[in-house]
């Protein structure tokens, strides 16, 4: 499903705006340049995206990633999301609860709105010809462009084995036939995702120029991005679910309060929102002003003097009323026994399908059906 060429019709809906924290001007402007090629033409897109089922979705997840999923799917966007089960593994040796992990994300993925009729909800380890994808697309990267990804480099530095796994070093690659199975071409992410985003363009394109020079089979798939790319948790570094700096959506408003009250911020009194320099309390400010639907700096003029006692008070209350109908929302769906697995089962079926699709157009362009 490639993209068509774009139109330039002046007539384009306006983008949402975004008050990001991404480096440089360029960024900012394709971003909302892609933004308006989404809105003038959502049938164009299929986005696929995904999360390792390590523990409960957080508010980075909602504002880097999961909001855009849901509004892709509600402006008529075909949309694949995966739960990376196999992904656990890159960096623990055992994937402990995984069933409940998985409920957990498929119950999270309800709650704020992701629509399994419209949005097709699958599983790794469920689909096999998705993996065999990996096998050719190994062939495309050389072992010395896997070892320069930071976010490999990043995510060794917080694993829990004492060596780096072959699971782990070639995770990107992983997350490379995942995205092209279905041959998407949006991937709404977070900032951490955009090294393995770049991979997976080099291998559509390699394999294109390998083994389909004329017609081309894998789209390059584009990396959209939030207000919030790169949301920090309660100690300052990347909000993850794997490293206990995280505000679940599932947590309580109590839960909440206690965790953002421990929120690490600076010694200056007086609340800016100066992102480069205020990482901590910026990221504090922007997260009220995400749940709050406003600017950020007009939130941090507001707060000003009130220090951080006054921002934590003003962050946890905007979080705990803007996931209140999330939180209830995913209490309800987790009363309804079997429906998850239902959902899944479902997915899977769906995914499969299309997933040998693209195996069998892969096997005719390499000459390997038999
Ligand atoms: P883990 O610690 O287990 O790796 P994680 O919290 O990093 O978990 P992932 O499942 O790796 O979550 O990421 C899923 C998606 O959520 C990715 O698109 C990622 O970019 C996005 N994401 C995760 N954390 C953040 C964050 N703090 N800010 C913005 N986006 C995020
Ligand atoms: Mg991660």
């Amino acid at each position: 499903m490639q993209e068509h060429p774009e139109t330039t019709s002046s007539e384009k809906p306006e983008a949402p705006r975004h008050e990001t924290g991404l480096a440089g001007t360029d960024a900012v402007d394709k971003n909302a340049a892609l933004e308006q090629r989404i809105l003038a033409d959502p049938g164009r897109f299929r986005v696929m995206t995904g999360d390792r089922p390590t523990g409960r979705l957080h508010l980075g997840h909602y504002f880097g990633t999961l909001q855009n999923r849901a509004r892709l799917q509600e402006l008529g966007v075909e949309s694949f999301v995966l739960v990376a089960d196999y992904q656990v593994l890159t960096d623990r040796d055992v994937a402990d609860n995984l069933p409940e992990s998985v409920e957990g994300l498929v119950l999270d993925y309800l709650a704020v709105g992701i629509d399994p009729a419209r949005t097709t909800i699958y599983a790794h380890s469920a689909v096999a010809a998705l993996n065999q994808l990996m096998l050719p697309f190994l062939s495309l990267v050389t072992v010395a462009e896997l070892g320069r990804n930071p976010t490999v480099k990043d995510e060794v530095a917080h694993s829990r084995q004492a060596s780096v796994s072959g699971l782990m070093f070639t995770y990107p690659v992983h997350q490379a036939a995942d995205i092209l199975f279905c041959k998407a071409n949006l991937v709404p992410v977070g900032q951490d995702q955009l090294p393995h985003l770049e991979l997976t363009r080099t291998i559509a394109r390699r394999f294109n120029a390998r083994y389909a020079p004329e017609t081309g089979i894998f789209p390059e798939p584009e990396a959209l991005l939030s207000a919030a790319p790169l949301l920090l948790g309660t100690d300052g570094g990347k909000m993850s679910k794997s490293r206990g700096n995280a505000v679940a959506l599932a947590d309580d408003a109590d839960q909440t309060a206690r965790l953002i009250r421990g929120a690490k911020t600076d010694s200056i009194r007086h609340i800016t929102y100066a992102p480069a320099t205020r990482p901590e309390v910026s990221s504090l400010v922007l997260l009220a002003a995400l749940c709050l639907g406003r600017d950020p700096r007009e939130v941090a003029d507001e707060i000003g003097t009130g220090g951080a006692g006054l921002l934590k008070r003003t962050v946890t209350e905007a979080v705990n009323e803007y996931l209140a109908p999330i939180r209830a929302r995913r209490t309800a769906y987790a009363q309804e026994p079997g429906f998850v697995r239902s959902i899944l089962k479902e997915g899977n079926e769906r995914a499969r399908a299309v997933a040998e699709e693209t195996l069998d157009e892969v096997r005719r362009a390499m000459g390997t059906s038999y």
